[in-house]
């Protein structure tokens, strides 16, 4: 893909922070509002991780990892719901929200090549700018220059209670979510590369308490004085 020069209108914004903080929502609802795009990065590496394990490729076998990845074509499209996202062209929106791949993308998101050829592609697709991104190093790592970096946080209980509302009840316990929630997020933030971590210039947002509109409203106008000062 040719890097192509950015748009001095639009700015880059990314949202960073752990397991449930409402991360996805609000960055589709703030990409919609500023008609930008919005990459879920997290989807990339829950993609990569359910491609290895259909083919029982586990999370250090490097090799295996890198000859996979070379295969695959990861595409994030706008569909009638939100995003959905193509593995060669095959529609695994659904299958990578399983309890399985959950419970092990932080292990294949520790692999050097999988965030080596995953932090690439996601360069290319911000480097035209205009895109909302959102996971766990785009501000520290992947897009260090973002004109606009948010932290997004909220209590470890309310997090867990986010999801479990979106869950199918059935599979898990309220506790056993949060348990899994906070497993993740250690292992995110222990990571040799790329860690969960806040950005020195990060704007902090604790959501807690706060509805999905106020957190919105505040990242949209952080990126207003941001293009003002860009004109
Ligand atoms: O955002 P989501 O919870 O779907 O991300 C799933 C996992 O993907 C995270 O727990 C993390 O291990 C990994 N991830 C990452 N870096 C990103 C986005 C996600 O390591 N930028």
């Amino acid at each position: 893909m040719t890097q192509q020069t950015g748009d001095c209108n639009r700015i880059n914004i990314a949202i960073d922070g752990p397991a449930g903080a409402g991360k996805s929502t609000v960055a589709r609802l703030v990409a919609g509002q500023l008609g930008y795009i919005y990459i879920d990065t997290g989807a990339m590496y829950r993609a990569v991780t359910l491609s290895a394990q259909r083919l029982a490729i586990a999370a250090d076998q490097e090799e295996a990892l890198t000859l996979l990845l070379e295969k695959l074509d990861i595409a994030l499209i706008r569909g009638a719901e939100g995003q959905s996202v193509l593995v060669n062209s095959e529609d695994v929106t659904t299958d990578i929200r399983s309890l399985e791949v959950t419970r092990e993308v932080s292990y294949y998101a520790a692999s050097p090549s999988v965030r080596q050829v995953l932090a690439g592609l996601q360069r290319e697709m911000a480097a035209r700018k205009g895109v909302v991104m959102d996971g766990r190093d785009i501000g520290t790592h992947v897009l260090p220059d973002a004109e606009v970096k948010v932290f997004l946080t909220a209590s470890a209980k309310e997090r867990a209670q986010r999801r479990f509302k979106e869950l199918d009840h059935a599979d898990i316990s309220l506790e056993e979510l949060e348990a899994e929630i906070a497993k993740r997020d250690s292992l995110d933030a222990k990571r040799e590369i790329a860690p969960l971590i806040q950005a020195d210039d990060a704007y902090v947002l604790d959501s807690s308490g706060m509805t999905i509109d106020e957190v919105v409203d505040d990242i949209i106008r952080i990126c207003r004085t941001k293009l003002a000062e860009a004109k």
